[in-house]
Formats: C-alpha cells, structure tokens, sequence
C-alpha cells in the first residue's frame, strides 16, 4: 500500500515525504524506531507550513504529527493549556478565545501545529513585546530514540534539551505534547491604525514611534518601488480591543482548486498589485477596527494559495540584519529586488525586538526582518546570491523555516550554536536542511 505524500508550503524542493502516520502519542517510540532503523533517519512533519526543505526527512520519511490533534487539560483561570503536539493554533484559538484568552505568539498563519511552533521557535507581529513562542513554553514532553521513557523537557528539568528543542529544527527529539500560557484579552478584535509611508527613513521613524507603544507592528512594504518611492508602504499597528465580544465570526474560505501550470506572480501583476494597494491607502492615518483573523492571518481566507506559483512552487527569502546595519543593507535588499522585477504582493518588514529566546537557535535578532516569495525560475539563484551577501556582510542572518538554499558556510558562520544542537541531535533524526546546512 502506497502511503500519502507530503510537500513543504512552498513546494520547492518537490520531493514528496512519505508520511507514516502517528494516532497516538504512544505509537510515537515505536515509529521513531523503526522508521530510524529501516531508512537510517525520519523526521516529526507538522503541518507542513515551512517553506523549504528543514521539514524534509533525509530520508523522505517522515512521522507524520497531525494526528495528534487531542486537548489534554486547560486551565481558564490561569490560561494554561496543555495539548498534543499536532494539535494547531487555530485549534487553540477555537477554545481558547471564548474563555478570554490568545495564544501570546502567532506567525502569519494559524495552521501550524504545537510541536512546528516550537521547532522553529515562531515569531509574530508582537515579537517586540512578547519575544517567540518559545519563552511562552511551560514544558513538553519529548520521545528520544536513545531514551527508554519519554522526557519531560521544562526550564528546570531536562534544560539543555529544552533549550536546543526550541528552534531545534525536529532534530533533539519528538516533540508529544506541550504545555504554554495563553494571553488574555477582553475581545479578540483588532484596533488597526495604518499610516502611508514615502520611503524606508520614514519606516524606521515610524517604527521606533509606533511599535514601543503598541502591542502588534509590521509593514507591508512595495518591493518595486524604485528611485525616491523605494521602500515606500504602509505601517500597521495593532492591540486588542478593550471591548466587545468573546467570539470567533465565521470567515468565509475559498480555495485554489489545483496546481496553476506556470505562476500566475510576474512583473506585470505585481507591478499593478503594489501601485493599486499602495494607491488605495490614504495618506495620513487611517484607524478601523477588525477581527483578528485578517489582521494576522490574510493569507489564511485563499486555502491553498500556494498553487498560484505553478508547478515550479516558490522560495521565501526572509532575513533579518541587527539594528546597527539595518536601513542601509534594508535599503540595498530592495534596490536588487526591484532590480530583479520579481517578488511578491506581501513583502514583509517587521523590527524584531531585543527579547531573548529561551532557545540555542531561534532566528530572531534585534534588528529589522524582511520577508517575500518569489517564483522559482532560473534567474531566482543569482537573485538570491546577492541578497546573501548583503545580509551576511551587514551581520544577519536568513531563516531556516523559509529556506530552501541557504550556503553551508553562511548557516554556521550565523548560527554558531549549532555545534550545541548538533551534540543533542537524536541519532535517528535529520533533515535535508540539516544535511544540506552542516556537511555542505
Ligand atoms: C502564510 C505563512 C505565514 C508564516 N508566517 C510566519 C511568521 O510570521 N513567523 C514565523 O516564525 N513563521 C512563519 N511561518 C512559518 C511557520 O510558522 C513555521 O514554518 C512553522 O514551524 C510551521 O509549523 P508546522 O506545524 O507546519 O510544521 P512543519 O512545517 O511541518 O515542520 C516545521 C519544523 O518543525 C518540526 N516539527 C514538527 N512537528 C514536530 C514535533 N512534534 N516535534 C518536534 N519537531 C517537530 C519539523 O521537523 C520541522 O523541522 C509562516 C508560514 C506560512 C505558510
């Protein structure tokens, strides 16, 4: 019997996973095993919303986690939760939201599970304020294939697996369930204040004003913008309504049905995208209230919007340069994007704050993110090149969730910790990125 397939979100490299499903959290060891022993390595696969290769098997393998999906315990009067690790934050927000709580840390989707948000140690729009999802981690338990029992891993037990599982890229052991401390709200409703910006100083101004006092910030920026327009956008901030109703309004999905035969992102939709966007915004400040779905999740209302980038997928670049470097190499990463005519209608600026991570290698840095697709096509590598130089001379570093072609030498130069991880590695457990990363 064949078994079913899984791709990484952006469909590049195209190598399916197969996927050997876990039902229980007891059929976690066994799997590990045998999967370990019979194809030499496997690998947890969450949700499948990283980007490249790092939830990728070396082997092609995988142990599929979603079906771990059960609430184990919750506590609403502290808003501690308890969950098996494939369970998804749009899982938790469906309880958690009635009962006055928010899950502290949301990436721009709320279809990744537990064990992917603390495997890639996720960041959102409030990583100013509140760091990663990490520091928001109570315990976990982790299933190790040189460990008879199952581990609970916590800043007092197990602590240096604890530290290397967040951002520890599936790689120290599976993840079975987590324990993290929700956030409270009145409503789940967003205050939105948008403000039109004319360049990229006018960004940085900006944000230096805004995000202080703000719990969520993060700008759309227009990544063809040339001349005195470059880096020109619009600067979102955002915090939870101080009134209103504890519930979730339905959202209405649509879907794209199939794989586009070629990408349906070029210059000429892109170009008119960004100047009708950038055109619709008011200049001055525009203030609305809005649900929290679009607010964090826009992308989350097309199901499969990933097809639109073809057979040939797509490849996120996401980087973020430390504070001392950041408007000028900013500044030389969209002058070649623009240069390049290729990109994406969200492309993505973010401050990141200077909150650490209990993690050894979590990606954020005090410093400034940018993040966008491009379609695969047989320029994308040059482009690429030479935004990797920018970044790795103006100190920063690139996102291994997103990344499909990150240069050996530049990973370990940017995460020196990775000789730490490397040391609590489960044998049985490796993933393209990591081979790709540390043998290259
Ligand atoms: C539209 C979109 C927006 C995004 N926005 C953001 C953002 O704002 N911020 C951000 O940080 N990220 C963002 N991401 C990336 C995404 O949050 C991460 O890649 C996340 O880790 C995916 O979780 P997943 O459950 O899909 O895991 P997968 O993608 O399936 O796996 C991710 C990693 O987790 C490991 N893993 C999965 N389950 C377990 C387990 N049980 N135990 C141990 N390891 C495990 C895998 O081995 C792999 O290394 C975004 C992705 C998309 C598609």
């Amino acid at each position: 019997m064949s078994l079913p397939t899984r791709l990484s979100w952006g469909r590049y490299p195209a190598t399916p996973q197969a996927a050997h499903a876990a039902a229980w959290r007891d059929d976690v060891p066994a799997l590990l095993q045998s999967l370990g022993k019979r194809y030499a390595s496997t690998l947890p696969f969450g949700n499948g919303r990283s980007y490249g290769d790092s939830c990728y098997a070396e082997s092609n393998h995988v142990i599929a986690m979603d079906g771990l999906n059960r609430f184990i315990e919750a506590d609403w009067a502290s808003g501690r939760i308890k969950a098996e690790a494939g369970v998804l934050l749009a899982d938790v927000l469906s309880i958690a939201v009635p009962n006055g709580w928010f899950v502290p840390v949301t990436p721009g989707t709320k279809y990744v599970t537990l064990g992917g948000a603390i495997a890639n140690d996720v960041h959102g729009k409030n990583h100013h304020v509140r760091g990663t999802f990490g520091r928001h981690v109570l315990s976990f338990g982790l299933s190790r294939s040189d460990k008879a029992a199952e581990l609970v891993c916590s800043p007092t037990q197990n602590k240096a697996l604890f530290a290397a599982s967040i951002g520890g890229l599936g790689l120290t052991g599976i993840i079975t369930w987590v324990e993290f401390q929700l956030m409270p709200i009145v409503s789940p409703a967003i205050d939105v204040t948008s403000y039109k910006f004319g360049s990229l100083a006018e960004f940085f101004t900006l944000s230096a004003e805004l995000d202080p006092v703000h719990e969520y910030g993060v700008a759309w920026v227009d990544c063809l913008a040339t001349g005195e327009a470059a880096g020109r956008g619009i600067y979102m901030v955002g915090d939870h309504a101080r009134i209103g109703e504890l519930e979730i309004k339905p959202s209405s999905k649509r879907s794209v049905p199939f794989v586009l035969p070629i990408s349906a992102i070029n210059n000429v939709t892109l170009r008119a995208f960004n100047s009708a966007y950038y055109a619709k915004q008011k200049a001055g400040k525009q203030q609305s209230r809005t649900d929290f779905e679009p607010f964090f999740y826009p992308l989350d209302g097309i199901l499969h919007w990933n097809r639109i980038y073809g057979r040939r997928g797509f490849q996120q670049f996401q980087c973020v340069i430390p504070d001392h470097s950041a408007e000028p190499a900013t500044r030389a990463l969209l002058a070649a994007i623009a240069r390049s005519g290729t990109g994406s209608f969200l492309a993505v600026l973010k401050r990141c704050g200077n909150i650490a991570s209990p993690g050894l290698m979590s990606f954020p840095m005090a410093g400034t993110s940018l993040a966008l697709d491009f379609p695969n096509n047989a320029r994308l590598d040059r482009l690429l090149r030479e935004l990797d130089v920018i970044v790795n001379e103006a100190g920063g570093r690139l996102y291994p969730a997103k990344d499909a072609h990150m240069r050996g030498e530049d990973f370990r130069s940017a995460y020196p910790q990775w000789h730490e991880v490397e040391a609590l590695r489960d044998p049985l457990l490796c993933s393209q990125f990591w081979k790709r990363v540390t043998q290259s």
